[in-house]
């Protein structure tokens, strides 16, 4: 039978660091440190090159959803946008026109998944890191690191997640600043101590800085891709494992979450309520188009 370890990533907050230190890249060992390398072992990857991700509907009256949805692709876009010394990163990253409806982190080994990215704003209810902006969960194999799911939460109490300007107005929290780097989890790395890299620990709020990505990014992500062939990806390719599926597996096909990394020093945010479900059809993966 086989088992599968979860990592959790988070995106901490405050207090520059003034080390500074190349990329790390995760691996099968455990815990997942705040800040520095993991011990050393097998690397995570996906072996897949064309991977999905998919939005979780924040609110069912939101009427400028797709603003999030850009600001995904934006974020997920400045990853694949890599150029690497044998040509762009191949590896092609797509966001599913169908929207998720599970809200809660699992990876199903009998049917559907999907790799989600939803809103959390019931956070200290779950007793996840409250200083932590994102916290990205990765399920792989411990034998050979191959990555097979990834979901990501963002925490909004925090503050709302929006398309922020140069800087964000008081009580918001920059969308693609903390998508980016969470990205860079998704796909497989931990967290730098070059202090301006996107992949480092931490950030402040209304920061805007980790959208783009710096040198330390890009050496990290062609280590991990950068030697593959170019990918040749059809839409049936971005299905995840066992096909896409929306909706949450229920108790008897998920694995339950695990409790990994903590946190640092930071403002108590306010639990919220939480989020409810929305219920719909499994709808076909399709690739989404995007609008820039
Ligand atoms: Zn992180």
């Amino acid at each position: 039978m086989s088992r599968f370890f979860l990592i959790f990533a988070a995106l901490l907050a405050f207090f520059p660091d003034p080390h500074a230190r190349a990329f790390c890249r995760m691996t099968v060992e455990e815990p997942m440190p705040r800040d520095g390398c993991p011990a050393p072992g097998t690397w995570l990857e996906w072996r897949r090159q064309c991977i999905s991700y998919t939005l979780v509907d924040r609110d069912a009256d939101e009427s400028d959803f797709e603003e999030v949805r850009d600001a995904a692709d934006r974020s997920f876009s400045r990853w694949t946008a890599v150029e690497c010394d044998d040509g762009p990163l191949p590896i092609e990253l797509a966001q599913t026109s169908d929207l998720g409806l599970c809200t809660t982190a699992e990876y199903n080994q009998r049917s559907g998944n999907a790799n989600t990215i939803y809103f959390v704003d019931n956070w200290l209810e779950l007793g996840l890191p409250f200083d932590a902006f994102g916290l990205t969960m990765i399920w792989h194999s411990p034998e050979d690191g191959e990555i097979f799911d990834a979901d990501m939460q963002l925490n909004e109490t925090q503050g709302r997640f929006t398309v922020c300007d140069d800087r964000c107005e008081p009580g918001t929290v920059d969308l693609e600043n903390v998508i980016t780097h969470e990205a860079g989890h998704f796909l497989g790395l931990g967290h730098s101590e070059v202090s301006d890299a996107t992949m480092h620990s931490r950030a402040s709020t209304g920061e805007t800085s980790k959208r783009t990505l710096e040198a330390d990014d890009i050496e990290g992500i062609c280590h991990i891709y950068g030697d593959l062939d170019a990918p040749d990806c059809d839409v049936s390719d971005f299905q995840p494992d066992h096909g896409f599926s929306p909706e949450c597996a229920g108790p008897e096909g998920a694995l339950p979450a695990k409790n990994g990394l903590c946190s640092i020093g930071a403002p108590a945010p306010t639990p919220g309520v939480a989020g409810g479900f929305l219920l719909a059809l499994v709808l076909v993966l399709a690739r989404r188009r995007s609008k820039t």
